[in-house]
């Protein structure tokens, strides 16, 4: 796989100045805070910026040839802490004393600096929050704290005031199309749906991308809004039941659906196809917008708003399932 570096990570280039800057002057904070959904890339951006502080060839970006990268590149920099907990919900007091408030105290291993990664941030309870605290107050002079979460607003105020923000920006879906057919070779008809599905995550996107069973999935559900319908209502209630019968890819099927008809109701809006998701698909969208009323299709959009309200609550999804695909 392909190295990932500051020129080649997509995006966020506000965080990626701030970065450069910092890593090769003495202007470096102590503590930050970088949020952004899960995908985004806060982890990757903590990793280069640690690697730029600590590389060998003081630029403002890792030479990735030094032995402080190579260290870093093989996840086994001695001065690169990444905080992990056991309970998959929680960051415990324990865990934070151990790996950062104590360690702190020891001078780094290798470089000048100490770098603490701490993912999923708002998983600190109270008392692993407050016992950071200090540490952020007054921290040793080569100690850098890096705060990943997708919502800072579950970090105690003490802990907002004292870090240097960044929010990573959503990325748009040409951004994220872009990126999964150049750098990762997926045709343009597929990458177009990948970063639509996404909502601006590359991570997601490659997580959707690399899903054997999604694919399946995907491929299933176009063949079925193709042919719906001519199909029988016993055929488009199997069809329901198996959808309802997958926990795990249903709210992602619910998506393309609904992809699918705005790209049909766009089409017919518009009165040609312009700016569609599904490109190969242009004959057949065009075709239903010619055939469909908008009366038909908003009833369609109803019966997903519904179905993704029952997703949402947990609760029981076949009877909205079956009401929705017999109304396609
Ligand atoms: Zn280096």
């Amino acid at each position: 796989m392909e190295t990932v570096t500051f020129e080649n990570f997509i995006g966020q280039e506000h965080i990626k100045a701030h970065f450069k800057e910092a890593g090769s002057s003495d202007k470096t904070g102590h503590a930050y805070i970088l949020e952004g959904m899960k995908g985004s890339g806060k982890r990757t951006l903590a990793k280069l910026f640690a690697m730029t502080l600590l590389c060998e060839a003081g630029d403002n970006k890792p030479c990735m040839q030094c032995h402080s990268c190579k260290m870093a590149l093989s996840e086994g920099h001695p001065d690169i802490i990444t905080v992990t907990h056991e309970k998959p919900a929680v960051i415990s007091v324990d865990e934070i004393r151990r790996q950062v408030v104590g360690d702190v105290l020891i001078r780094p291993y290798y470089g000048k600096k100490k770098i603490y990664i701490i993912p999923d941030a708002e998983k600190m309870n109270v008392n692993a929050q407050n016992s950071l605290l200090k540490t952020i107050e007054e921290p040793p002079d080569f100690a850098v704290i890096l705060l990943l979460t997708d919502s800072r607003q579950s970090l105690l105020p003490t802990i907002n005031s004292r870090c240097v923000y960044f929010a990573l920006r959503q990325l748009s879906n040409a951004d994220v199309g872009d990126y999964l057919m150049t750098k990762k070779g997926i045709p343009e008809k597929k990458a177009r749906v990948f970063a639509s599905l996404s909502q601006g995550s590359i991570g997601r996107a490659m997580e959707i991308s690399e899903s054997e069973e999604f694919i399946k999935d995907y491929e299933e559900t176009i063949s079925f809004l193709k042919r719906s319908k001519d199909m029988p209502v016993s055929e488009i209630l199997g069809f329901a039941k198996e959808l309802a019968g997958n926990k795990e890819n249903i709210g992602t099927i619910t998506d393309i659906i609904l992809l699918w008809y705005r790209d049909i109701l766009m089409c017919k809006a518009a009165g040609r196809a312009v700016s569609l998701t599904f490109v190969n698909e242009t004959e057949y969208i065009e075709q239903k917008a010619r055939q469909s009323e908008y009366e038909d299709l908003n009833k369609v959009f109803l019966s997903l708003d519904a179905l993704k309200e029952r997703l949402k609550a947990n609760a029981g999804t076949e009877a909205s399932m079956d009401m929705l695909l017999l109304g396609l």
